[in-house]
């Protein structure tokens, strides 16, 4: 008796050895044995192996990044994997959120790993915002006269096409002016370039002074300007053009201890019916304001 007691207790200690050492052992059978003391051994040892295992394969899974595995949490242990699998799933989540732009996300649970990763997003979020006001930059220089700060040709001509194409669809009006300051080489070659530069600057603030804020101002050339003026008919485009023409004939420009007065002519129209393209509208204007510098100068004239 004594000897075949310790022959089961050599097979159910050789039984926890395999499975310390994770060797997948059959189920300890130690059936034929009557004692209760035995049998409650082997249904422990057994409802341990079946644990074990699944344990072992649910921690296999998530070491693999599989994080659909199935865990019973009928061991502690298990409990853990189960909060370890969520905590995974929520990062994965996170991390497709990040990728998404929301840069608001942060970990909490992870230890140095979150420090980690919080530094990360921070500097996504950081480049983001230093490549967000770089292309702001960028489109303010693409955009822009670096002298006056006003709209350039480009950006007036695209502003143009789409006024021309929406006016168009919709059968609004939209006016378009052309103005050049006079005997602008008279004032360089009198008081210099830079006193030139002085009197194109305060000629272009005046100007935004007298506009609304839908109205687009340009420079298109040297001292030449173009205005864009949205949902503004004839009557409306010769009242600013004719308030322009009268502030710029009153300004007085203080530069290098001097003050200059000028004046500046002014070419206005509006979009018409039979206009096949922005062309021709820009080509009025252009008209107009010939006229009024062949007029005298000056002077506001409507093609
Ligand atoms: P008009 O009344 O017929 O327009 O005569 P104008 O002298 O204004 O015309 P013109 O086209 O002969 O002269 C324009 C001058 O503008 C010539 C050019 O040197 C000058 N100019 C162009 N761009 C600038 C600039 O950025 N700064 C300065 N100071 N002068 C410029
Ligand atoms: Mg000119
Ligand atoms: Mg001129």
């Amino acid at each position: 008796m004594e000897h075949e007691n310790i022959e089961r207790l050599d097979r159910i200690s050789s039984h926890l050895h395999a499975l310390l050492h994770n060797e997948q052992p059959a189920l300890l059978d130690l059936t034929g044995h009557k004692e209760d003391e035995i049998r409650q051994v082997g249904e422990f040892v057994n409802a341990l192996t079946e644990a074990l295992s699944a344990l072992s394969k649910a921690a296999h899974h998530l070491s693999i990044g599989d994080m659909d595995v199935r865990i019973a949490a009928d061991l502690p242990a298990c409990h853990h994997l189960k909060n370890l699998q969520a905590t995974l799933r929520h990062l994965t989540w996170q991390t497709g959120q990040i990728a998404k732009g929301d840069f608001s996300q942060r970990v909490e649970f992870l230890g140095d790993f979150s420090h980690s990763f919080n530094w990360m997003v921070e500097q996504l979020e950081a480049y983001r915002q230093r490549i967000l006001g770089q292309n702001r930059e960028l489109e303010r220089l693409a955009t822009t006269d670096p002298l006056t700060g006003v709209y350039n040709r480009r950006y007036l001509m695209d502003f143009a096409t789409k006024e021309f194409l929406r006016s168009q669809r919709y059968s609004h009006v939209f006016s378009a002016i052309q103005m050049d300051i006079d005997y602008f080489k008279k004032i360089n070659d009198t008081h210099g370039h830079a006193v030139g530069d002085e009197v194109i600057k305060a000629f272009t603030v005046t100007c935004q002074e007298v506009l609304r804020e839908s109205d687009v101002l340009g420079r298109v050339g040297g001292e030449e300007f173009s205005i864009i003026l949205p949902e503004t008919d004839r009557e409306g485009a010769l009242i600013v053009a004719e308030r322009i023409r009268q502030v710029i004939a009153d300004l007085k420009v203080c530069a290098e201890e001097r003050i200059i007065r000028f004046t500046v002519s002014i070419g206005v129209t509006h979009l018409r019916q039979e206009d096949a393209g922005l062309e021709a509208v820009l080509r009025r204007a252009d008209e107009a304001l010939y006229l009024a510098k062949n007029g005298g100068r000056n002077k506001v004239v409507t093609a």
